[in-house]
């Protein structure tokens, strides 16, 4: 039996859920009430707890790996082991001041009071770049802090800057991008260690496919010289004749990423019929 802890609610919560799900992991969500739940098809247990506790839950043992945000991996120090990166509940930790504050450089974070809810990763920061600040820790609402004379800035997690903006401040320094990340104990016993391999096996392998798209098209035999050129695939395409003479069909895989981009090059190529499916696994 392997232990994850996860997120009970909050921005991680569904996202995780849904990668366990996709990964073949059949539980009952947990609910407002849940503490914990077992999968029907998976040795797995998974802890629903608040994202701050879930860094010591793993250290501690009481679970074997987790599911967290990697601000709170970092503020949290705790030792574990980042064992994959997940690519969702993206964000990133600013510093932002008044917008009637001048700033030209982080030097003019010297002196100042400012509030967060992350001091080990400010501090860190003002440390590498040799600035003498007074850190003011609190728990929620940072943003208001410098409006009722509390700080002077604050460093905090910006998602759109809007509610920076109505707070009048000014984002000035990113300190840190940061993801969902998959955080396991420094020493998994053998057994747990083996059912981690067969979890993280299977995120890569919806992790891969989620970047990529099943590509189908038509083209004339001589324009398919060309267009294998623009779809370099997993290894080579599969070309297969159609029932019209002098035409054939051509799948392939595609980055996400590049996919409108080939698309038209395909078009010039003299693709037809395009079809572009969603892949559910991947495995590499
Ligand atoms: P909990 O009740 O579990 O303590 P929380 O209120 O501390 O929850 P959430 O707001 O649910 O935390 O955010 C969880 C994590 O999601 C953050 O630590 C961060 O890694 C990530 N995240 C992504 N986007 C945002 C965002 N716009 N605002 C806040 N967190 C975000
Ligand atoms: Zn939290």
């Amino acid at each position: 039996m392997i232990t994850l802890a996860i997120q009970k609610s909050g921005r991680l919560s569904e996202k995780t859920v849904k990668l366990l799900h996709e990964c073949g992991i059949a539980f009952e969500n947990g609910g407002s009430s849940k503490l914990k739940s077992k999968a029907g098809n998976f040795p797995m247990q998974i802890l629903y707890l608040r994202d701050d506790d879930i860094p010591e839950c793993v250290s501690d043992g009481i679970a074997d790996i987790g599911i967290v945000g990697e601000n709170v991996y970092l503020e949290k120090k705790r030792p574990l082991a980042i064992v994959e990166r997940l690519g969702f509940a993206r964000c990133r930790l600013s510093i932002a001041v008044p917008k009637s504050m001048e700033y030209d450089n982080v030097g003019d974070l010297n002196g100042l009071n400012i509030a967060t809810s992350y001091p080990n990763i400010l501090k860190t920061f003002l440390k590498d770049n040799k600035i003498v600040a007074n850190i003011h820790e609190i728990s929620g609402s940072v943003e208001i802090a410098p409006g009722i004379g509390l700080a002077d800035a604050i460093f905090d997690i910006v998602s759109t800057g809007s509610t920076l903006l109505s707070n009048g401040l000014r984002e000035v320094e990113t300190v840190l991008f940061s993801e969902a990340i998959l955080v396991a104990g420094e020493n998994l016993p053998e057994k747990v260690r083996k059912l981690l391999d067969k979890l993280l096996f299977r995120i890569r392998a919806v992790q891969t496919a989620r970047n990529r798209k099943y590509i189908l098209l038509n083209a004339l035999n001589e324009q398919i010289d060309e267009i294998c050129k623009l779809l370099p695939g997993m290894k080579s395409p599969t070309i297969m004749p159609l029932s019209t003479p002098g035409w054939s069909s051509l799948h392939s895989v595609i980055e996400e990423d590049e996919f409108w981009e080939k698309i038209e090059a395909l078009k010039t190529a003299g693709a037809q019929g395009i079809l572009v499916i969603p892949i559910e696994k991947m495995i590499v």
